[in-house]
């Protein structure tokens, strides 16, 4: 999300926006205030709040709110540049140039906002501190708030934001540990290993993209089932939890054991 922003925010001010819209009727969330309520103003730039971008017009007046969920991608067209033909979302600004929001699900998740500064302080105050940066204090505080299994609490953007369940993935490989671990059940050296863990592959997933590398490039462990692990050769393996799939290294994470489906055995972890 940090590589998406650094490239967008400096298209999206350089105009103002001469038509907002379409916008598909699931990924357009607001109707107050309308869309067209955009058509003239400029926008200051592009902000990150864990996994959502803001754009904030120049007036300080609105804000657009972002959030591309799993399958949701931006892209910014250059005047006469082709584009998607039915976006989830469009701004087209003068001068000609055009931000699209495509969605390659048949289930529409991504969202676009339309707030004043207020409504928008009050959608992102329950959000976490950014991962990104968080030290091994920091994250002990919120490991240690509650028993949770790490793969969940990692993925919640109220405890940490900017964490979604691919780099939860490689996160936890990286600090070695069980996606199923309890965060309570974590020593120092543990909190520490995945402070460090969550900041370099953090930066890691930044500088790939930034050089626009694809998914297939930048995860070592999602989606990789099968494949082997990139440090010990074991075969990655996955399990079902809570309508997401986890990945990981047996050998690497899990003391050689492979993880059950919860729904069928509960004691283990
Ligand atoms: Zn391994």
């Amino acid at each position: 999300m940090e590589a998406w922003r650094r490239q967008l925010n400096d298209r999206v001010s350089a105009f103002p926006v001469a038509k907002a819209g379409p916008a598909h009727i699931a990924t357009l969330k607001t109707f107050d205030p309308p869309l067209a309520a955009l058509e003239g103003r400029r926008f200051r730039g592009v902000e990150r709040r864990g996994k959502r971008l803001l754009l904030p017009t120049d007036d300080g007046e609105l804000v657009l709110l972002v959030h591309l969920m799993t399958a949701g991608r931006l892209k910014m067209l250059g005047a006469g540049e082709a584009g998607p033909k039915t976006p989830a979302f469009a701004l087209a600004f003068e001068g000609g140039s055009k931000l699209v929001l495509t969605e390659n699900a048949r289930k529409k998740r991504a969202g676009v906002w339309l707030l004043t500064p207020e409504a928008a302080q009050e959608e992102l105050a329950h959000l976490g501190p950014e991962a990104l940066g968080l030290d091994a204090a920091a994250l002990g505080e919120i490991l240690r708030r509650d028993a949770r299994r790490l793969h969940p609490l990692l993925r919640d953007q109220r405890a940490i934001a900017g964490i979604g369940r691919a780099w939860a993935n490689e996160i936890l490989h990286a600090a070695r540990l069980s996606p199923y671990a309890l965060s309570t059940d974590l020593s120092d050296e543990e909190v520490e290993r995945l402070a460090a863990a969550m900041n370099e592959e953090l930066a890691r997933g930044l500088e790939l993209r930034e050089r626009g590398a694809s998914d297939e490039k930048t995860y070592r462990v999602h989606n990789r089932l099968g494949e082997p692990c990139h440090v010990c050769g074991t075969p990655i393996a996955q399990i079902d939890f809570e309508e997401h799939t986890i990945y990981y290294c047996p050998e690497c994470q899990t003391g050689g054991r492979v993880l059950k489906d919860r729904r069928m055995s509960r004691l283990l972890r």
